[in-house]
């Protein structure tokens, strides 16, 4: 898969995984050195034709309104929008929210993310959720039994899929997730934004000048 047209193609025709319940979700097709990896989509995404495009993008794109000024449309042009599986896994019988990707899933999936790296090169990758920072980091740097508290509001420098970038790791914007509304995590989510803000290649703010990028605080 050579350009990104290619991939999207194979994206949308791809039914290798008999659980997975919804269709193929992709993005937008943009030239951009600023990747986002999410975990999956939800039940709504398919339907609307695009990822985050429900309850846990709202939060995503408010969190990233925040340090840049950047509307959900603008957002949306300026990043590129993966995930480490593109199809709604069903909901978890156990409660809790959506069934996590199976690690052969997540295996079937991956061409897509080593193809996406290839053709895009990005140099700012934001993984969104531990299943994401793990599969982007590796389990030797972390582990997605690790307590968020160890990743979120670091900057971290790794090559991943033969693609030197910066990860910056943010939690899983889920409705059902009350990580990033208290105690620590509200504030690592402020230093992992403004990271985002400030990091070379990360999230530009509309017409911003050098002295004129992102920070926020938690207040
Ligand atoms: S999750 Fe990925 S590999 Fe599995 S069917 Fe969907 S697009 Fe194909």
């Amino acid at each position: 898969m050579n350009s990104l047209e290619e991939i999207h193609e194979r994206l949308k025709a791809c039914d290798a995984c008999p659980q997975m319940c919804g269709t193929p979700v992709v993005g937008n097709k943009n030239k951009t050195g600023l990747m986002l990896i999410g975990q999956a989509p939800g039940p709504h995404e398919a339907s609307k034709g695009k990822p985050f495009a429900f309850t846990a993008g709202k939060t995503l794109f408010e969190w990233l309104h925040k340090v840049s000024g950047l509307s959900e449309e603008e957002l949306r042009a300026q990043i590129y929008f993966a995930a480490v599986a593109r199809c709604f896994p069903g909901k978890n019988l156990k409660g809790g929210g959506d069934r996590e990707p199976s690690s052969e899933e997540i295996a079937n999936c991956r061409q897509f993310l080593i193809a996406e790296m290839n053709v895009l090169k990005p140099k700012v990758v934001i993984a969104v959720g531990k299943l994401a920072i793990s599969e982007v980091l590796g389990p030797g740097i972390f582990k997605k039994s690790a307590p968020l508290t160890d990743i979120v509001g670091k900057k971290i420098s790794v090559n991943y899929h033969g693609q030197d970038i910066v990860v910056v790791p943010l939690p899983h914007p889920s409705g059902i997730s009350t990580w990033h509304k208290k105690g620590p995590g509200k504030s690592l989510l402020v230093e992992a934004l403004n990271q985002l803000a400030l990091i070379d290649g990360g999230l530009k703010k509309k017409d911003a000048t050098a002295t004129d990028r992102g920070s926020i605080s938690d207040n």
